[in-house]
């Protein structure tokens, strides 16, 4: 009850078919039943990170109902993907339609679930309705070639879908990275099975509920909850032919092994650790503004959060104009209007959090911030950290590590070319930016960066869905993407023609038993 009274004023209780937020569980969605599951024996539960309500609980999912809910995926795909694609567009545009509608809804969802603000969980919702939106044209992105390769003959490709698959997703998007998967597999002929982040499985009830509406049939769309056990699951069921993975490094890696050994297509988006660079020519203002966004909004647990500034020559002297900047940041409830910074995920994550900026100060940083300790008024239990700065180097555990919090680490260096080489030493390769005026260091950079997605004089540089997201490195495993052209290839498969259409006459009198030349 207690949470309820906390939403904004904006905000009518929400009130959808598989989510609760008083306490009654979160639900599954096996082949268009709405239900926990039989003979549920384990619950996890979901807190509201400001405050610590229990606001829901997620089922364990006993294996007969995941055994269920993939025999209704599999059902579903015989029918959906012999639907034409035509009527598969429309599915997706009324779907987009519902979901500008409902953008409210779900934003409030994943502020009371995940703690972000209410004006960035409105981009959460963007950022995936934007892949739908893509999506929507699926019957151009779907055509294959055809090429005449002799005067008798044609070769051409065509795609079709790969038959159920799973997204398994992580807690920090909680509308935007299911809305990738569930746009991409279902307009490619795909039926698909959505595991949404067991700490915020609000947004994905939601959206679920909408592609209902949409009219998308029953089977096509599946939502199953649980942790590792449900993971494994899917991992192992052979009917399971994909799995589309995003989250930490070591679950990404785990699934990319599992479900690989079991001969499943597997791509796995993980951790990051994303640096930017400030030339001394940079424009200040907009530079210093950038950074102090992309650093500390969301708390710093984005994917593509800022998390290492590289100051290069004497732009370290721009620190303390920094530091000011985000010391001006609010942290607080996100539904909260004049909030900047929401609270972390969980106590542990808090906990875990504050230990990084400790082993900082053990092993020699400077702490120019420390949001360790912040308190923040009527919300004495909320998992809050402050925005923090750490002067460090790069073999201090705060450099080493992905922190996934509102902790901006600043090293040096005396060069350009220093800076690129230390960034492209890192293992990971999500993004990395640089600020500077000069068309010459940003083609530099640009060329010699070795990361998947680069931002000039941009900080969190996320491609638009005509784009494909392109992460690499370390923060990789598996080809092809999320979404965008790279997408299409993961959740389809090519089939190649070839015809020979020659006149009887012409036809050979002998057996040829020599490969054609
Ligand atoms: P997480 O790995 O803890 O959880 C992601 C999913 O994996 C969840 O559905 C969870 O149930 C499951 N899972 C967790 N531990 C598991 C285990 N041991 N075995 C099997 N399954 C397991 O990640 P998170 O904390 O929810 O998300 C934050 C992480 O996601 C960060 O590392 C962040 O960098 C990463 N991320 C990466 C991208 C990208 O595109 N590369 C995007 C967003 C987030």
């Amino acid at each position: 009850g207690r949470p309820l009274a906390r939403l904004s004023s904006t905000s009518p209780p929400i009130n959808w078919k598989g989510t609760s937020t008083s306490g009654g569980p979160s639900l599954n969605l096996i082949g268009g039943d709405w239900t926990p599951g039989r003979g549920v024996t384990e619950w996890l539960d979901v807190h509201d990170p400001s405050t610590q309500a229990l606001l829901t609980r997620v089922p364990q999912t006993p294996r007969a109902d995941m055994l269920r809910l993939v025999d209704g995926a599999q059902a579903a795909f015989e029918a959906w993907s012999e639907t034409s694609v035509l009527r598969r567009q429309d599915v997706l545009l009324k779907l987009q339609a519902l979901i500008k509608d409902h953008t409210d809804d779900i934003a409030r969802s994943i502020v009371l679930e995940q703690g972000k603000t209410f004006a960035d969980a409105k981009g959460d919702v963007l950022r995936g309705l934007q892949v739908v939106i893509a999506a929507a044209g699926i019957p151009s992105l779907l055509m294959g070639d055809k090429l005449e390769v002799a005067k008798d003959m044609d070769t051409e490709t065509r795609r079709v879908p790969l038959g159920v698959g799973a997204a398994i997703c992580p807690f920090n998007f909680p509308a935007m990275i299911p809305l990738w998967s569930i746009a991409m597999a279902i307009a490619t002929g795909n039926t698909l099975i959505v595991k949404p982040s067991e700490r915020d499985p609000g947004a994905t009830l939601i959206i679920a509920e909408l592609a209902e509406r949409a009219g998308l049939p029953k089977g096509v769309l599946s939502v199953l909850h649980g942790s590792v056990p449900a993971v494994n699951f899917l991992c192992e069921e052979p009917r399971i032919k994909a799995i589309s993975f995003v989250g930490s490094s070591h679950a990404g890696k785990y699934i990319y092994d599992k479900a690989g050994a079991n001969g499943k297509r597997v791509q796995a988006n993980l951790g990051a650790k994303n640096h930017c660079i400030i030339m001394p020519d940079a424009n200040r203002n907009h530079t210093l503004n950038s950074i102090v966004g992309a650093a500390f909004g969301a708390a710093g647990q984005r994917c593509m959060a800022l998390s290492v500034l590289v100051t290069v020559g004497d732009t370290e002297e721009w620190l303390p104009d920094l530091i000011e900047r985000a010391q001006k940041l609010k942290v607080g409830n996100g539904f909260d209007e004049e909030v900047d910074i929401g609270p972390l995920i969980s106590p542990a994550a808090k906990q875990r959090v504050e230990g990084v900026i400790a082993s900082a100060e053990k092993e020699g940083g400077k702490i120019l911030l420390d949001g360790r300790g912040v308190k923040v008024p009527g919300y004495p239990d909320g998992n809050f950290v402050g925005p923090t700065s750490i002067q460090a180097d790069v073999n201090m555990t705060c450099y080493k590590e992905e922190i996934f919090g509102p902790v901006l680490v600043i090293v040096k260096a005396d060069t350009l070319d220093d800076a690129i080489k230390l960034i492209n030493r890192n293992e990971y390769g999500n993004g990395a930016a640089i600020f500077t005026r000069s068309g010459a260091v940003a083609r530099k950079f640009e060329k010699e960066i070795n990361v998947g997605q680069i931002g000039i004089n941009v900080p969190i540089p996320v491609p638009l869905p005509m784009f494909s997201w392109s992460g690499n490195k370390g923060s990789v495993l598996g080809q092809t993407s999320l979404y965008g052209p790279l997408g299409i290839e993961f959740w389809t498969q090519h089939k190649t023609t070839t015809a020979l259409w020659r006149s009887e006459d012409a036809l050979e009198s002998k057996a040829a038993t020599v490969m054609p030349t």
